[in-house]
């Protein structure tokens, strides 16, 4: 098997056993990006010479006879993600020439832990998308069919990991953008509990849903990392003062007699007949696995889309804030007023969506329209938060479709942004929530497109998620399958 194709898994063992060196595999995932990342458009910066530096490092460390940890495995990076003296765009033209300062938490560990950082991603410009084509560096191609999309924002970390460009990469879920490109990628996606990891480090979209995550090619592999990168942080106020579990000491335990709910308004009209197909296969064998199914309602799934909607402009739009043509990234010199620096620095240097964003947001916290807007959404989000802890209290976990349609053709929605808002129905509850969820690869559609399902489980809780999802992959081969590119 080719190195760039190995499991974290599969690559410890091998570097373990002396087998292979992190030179060799970090070599195999740069020749795979060079033969075929023109194709797909997954990386936005290829750190070459730092990455064989650091592998070269790794291998001495191991050489001394360290072991473990991700000690040497070579991993790609979304461009929203701070990796220190790299360049870091989030996918936008405002932060062309922008070199990070330091290093995210989430980085910082995986660095410390040896693993080798070879490319910075792709993405939606700051997040905003559920597809990638909002970026300004071009569209991501899906590695099963590049007439289609692969997804977002995450994109180009999720068709990274499904083209064996890296073996697995970090992304950021605030609305979806882990979980969609997962399950349009077949690659398993986890957001974990919000402020489980730390989100110092992340260019802030919508900072009471932000939240880093990993796309790797098993839940295996999902859970080694979180071991990594898991934990409380003193630089981020929201980060979660709790222990860390070893997610890798249960996986292995039989899920026989576990509760799964469905709830019902994730099962209703507008979810593709394909998808719905190989969800009800999925539901089928975890029944054959021994796990009970049952019911479950979430009555205001359908105002999660909405709220949603209302939240993130308005955290986006003060966010945002900080672009201003001064501080970072691109200024207009042509600029005759400090006014005209702001116009025209924004103007020229944000893109359509990020725009629109923060209109929406800004309109929706100005005076005498916070109350009509703002808050109310923010009631409803509580609202939609209880009934997902109290169905949460009745299941082991919930299983959902994650997106009601495979991937689609590039340009589908163009112009049309509240088709590509509404495609979020199945993954912006678990955001707007805090709780963890992973979307998980469960099969094709007749036309060879990867479908997606989603585990949601209780607050950090994310062992459970990955011990039920390693044993449907244990029992299925969908995670094993390749794209021909
Ligand atoms: N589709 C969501 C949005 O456009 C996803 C955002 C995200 O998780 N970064 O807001």
């Amino acid at each position: 098997m080719p190195l760039n194709e190995l499991t974290i898994k599969q690559a410890l063992e091998k570097l373990d056993k002396g087998e292979i060196t992190s030179v060799k595999i970090t070599k195999a995932c740069l020749d795979r990006i060079a033969k075929i990342d023109s194709e797909i458009n997954a990386c936005l910066t290829i750190c070459e010479q730092e990455a064989l530096q650091e592998a070269e490092e790794a291998d001495k460390r191991r050489a001394k006879g360290e072991k473990g940890g991700l000690l040497g495995i070579p991993y790609a990076v979304k461009d929203n993600i701070l990796t220190k003296g790299i360049r870091t765009t989030a996918g936008s033209k405002i932060l062309d020439n922008y070199i990070s300062p330091f290093d995210a938490t989430v980085v910082k560990k995986l660095r410390e832990a040896g693993a080798v950082l070879i490319a910075k991603t792709n993405m939606d410009e700051f997040g905003h998308g559920g597809s990638t084509q909002n970026s300004a560096y071009g569209v991501v191609h899906n590695p099963y069919n590049k007439q289609m999309v692969a997804g977002g924002s995450s994109g180009g970390s999720a068709a990274a990991v499904a083209a064996d460009m890296c073996i697995f990469a970090l992304g950021t879920d605030t609305g979806g953008s882990i979980r969609c490109p997962a399950s349009f990628c077949s690659v398993a996606g986890l957001k974990p509990t919000y402020g489980r990891n730390s989100r110092y480090g992340l260019m802030a979209m919508t900072s009471s849903t932000d939240t880093p995550g990993i796309l790797a090619k098993s839940s295996e592999d999902t859970a080694m990392v979180m071991n990594v990168i898991a934990g409380h942080d003193t630089k981020d106020a929201s980060s979660l003062d709790e222990d860390v579990a070893d997610h890798l000491l249960d996986i292995d335990s039989d899920i026989k007699g576990i509760k799964i709910g469905l709830p019902d308004e994730y099962f209703k009209e507008g979810l593709d007949e394909e998808v719905r197909v190989k969800i009800n296969e999925a539901i089928d064998k975890f029944k054959e696995m021994g796990a009970e199914v049952l019911p479950i309602s979430l009555p205001h799934t359908k105002y999660s889309v909405p709220v949603y909607y209302i939240i993130t402009p308005s955290e986006i739009s003060s966010n945002m804030a900080r672009f201003d043509g001064i501080k970072y990234g691109f200024s207009d010199k042509e600029a005759k007023s400090l006014q005209e620096v702001y116009l025209q620095s924004r103007g020229q240097g944000l893109g359509t969506e990020t725009k629109r964003r923060i209109m929406i947001g800004t309109y929706a916290l100005s005076a005498g329209y916070r109350e009509a807007y703002y808050l109310k959404a923010q009631k409803v989000r509580t609202l939609i938060k209880e009934e997902m802890d109290a169905a949460l209290k009745e299941v082991d976990i919930l299983l959902t479709p994650v997106q009601p349609t495979c991937a689609y053709e590039i340009n589908a929605h163009r112009g049309d942004p509240l088709a590509a808002y509404l495609e979020d129905i199945y993954v912006s509850a678990a955001s707007l929530s805090g709780v963890p969820a992973l979307s998980l690869p469960c099969g094709f559609s007749p036309k060879g497109l990867p479908i997606g399902m989603q585990l949601i489980g209780k607050r950090l809780d994310e062992s459970k998620i990955l011990n039920i999802a390693h044993q449907y992959q244990k029992a299925t081969d969908f995670a094993q399958q390749k794209p021909e590119i």
